[in-house]
């Protein structure tokens, strides 16, 4: 029997790395679409060469269709799109079209490849816990209602009711509820990595600070390779359904901080490190996200291996092995 194959979008971002390595660990043929733009391509192609690239665009609806149609994949992972929600403020009709439409593009593909084969697809939407937006019950579970308040989360809602839809006509679609997953792959615009990396700063020179915005703001923060491993098992579960990936625990801003510059070696003396910067304050800001991940649990044995304390050293430590790397 040939190799099961795998179609990721996304696959450069910090998820589709982790997952293509899962993947390809696992004996899967492993194909990405990647943008002619994205600037992360060449160094993945060079560090997975395993990995079949395909150039394309999530606008390109015929393209994209026929890419789904050409590699029939028998589990397709949907990560791609924009990915901040500030952006999304800023390009409203560019996310709905890449974080929402594309995945019913991706989902129509998917279940005419089902049709045409006769073999079970499975489809694996990313989604977000921004779907919940300003949720009024905590923690947020699959029964939670989905009532977005930005852009980003209105298209990842579509794509998440679509997933729903496509069930519905038969294929094994799933839509994963990824709460906040960090590792040293985060790009700094994340809060986390933007306190790893000035963390690993203070800890050489022994000045400086981090500047700031909303330090009380709790997330609920899991370690992303668990998150993509629960994908994979939601993708093989035998029978199709919703999850909450998340810990369950939440930490504020000020607490990751602390944890980061401790990590770095700057002690007790950490205050003196973080200033709050007004500029960075959020205009609508969530100040409570945490998730109910009870149902992965029982029904797909997940449970996160990396818990809050290692997390935060895992990331420091990488940064200051690239400060040492220079
Ligand atoms: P998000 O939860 O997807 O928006 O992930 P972020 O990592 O961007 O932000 C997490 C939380 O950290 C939000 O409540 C932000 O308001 C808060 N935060 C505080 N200071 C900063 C900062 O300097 N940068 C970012 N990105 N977030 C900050």
């Amino acid at each position: 029997m040939s190799a099961r194959r795998a179609l990721v979008t996304g696959i450069t971002g910090q998820d589709g790395g982790y997952l293509a390595e899962l993947l390809l660990a696992d004996g899967v043929e492993v194909h990405g679409l990647v943008h002619h733009e994205d600037a992360l391509a060449a160094e993945f192609a060079r560090t997975h060469p395993e990995a079949v690239l395909h150039p394309g665009d999530l606008a390109d609806h015929a393209g994209l269709r026929a890419l789904v149609e050409e590699v029939e994949p028998d589990e397709v992972y949907n990560l791609a799109g924009v990915s901040s929600v500030a952006f999304s403020w800023e390009h409203p009709v560019t996310t709905a079209e890449l974080t929402g439409v594309a995945a019913a593009v991706m989902l129509q593909g998917a279940l005419a490849v089902q049709e045409r084969s006769g073999r079970r697809v499975s489809f694996v939407q990313a989604s977000s816990s921004e779907i919940f937006g300003e949720a009024s019950t905590f923690p947020q579970d699959e029964t939670t209602p989905v009532r977005p308040v930005s852009p980003y989360g209105a298209a990842k809602a579509f794509a998440h009711h679509m997933v729903t839809v496509y069930r519905g006509k038969g294929l094994h679609a799933t839509s994963c509820i990824l709460f906040n997953h960090e590792s040293p792959r985060r790009p700094p615009t994340f809060v986390t990595r933007k306190i790893t990396a000035a963390a690993a700063r203070i800890g050489r020179d022994g000045h400086g600070t981090i500047q700031l915005g909303n330090l009380d703001a709790r997330r609920d923060w899991g370690w992303a390779p668990d998150y993509v491993d629960a994908m994979v098992r939601a993708a093989r579960h035998a029978t199709a359904e919703d999850f909450v990936i998340a810990t369950g625990e939440t930490h504020t801003v000020a607490e990751f901080a602390e944890t980061a510059l401790r990590r770095a070696g700057v002690g007790d003396d950490w205050r003196r490190h973080v200033e709050v910067d007004p500029e960075l304050l959020r205009p609508v800001d969530t100040p409570l996200m945490v998730g109910d991940a009870g149902k992965v649990r029982r029904e797909l044995g997940w449970q996160p291996t990396v818990g809050f304390a290692e997390l935060v050293a895992q990331m420091v430590d990488h940064d200051v092995e690239l400060l040492q790397d220079r």
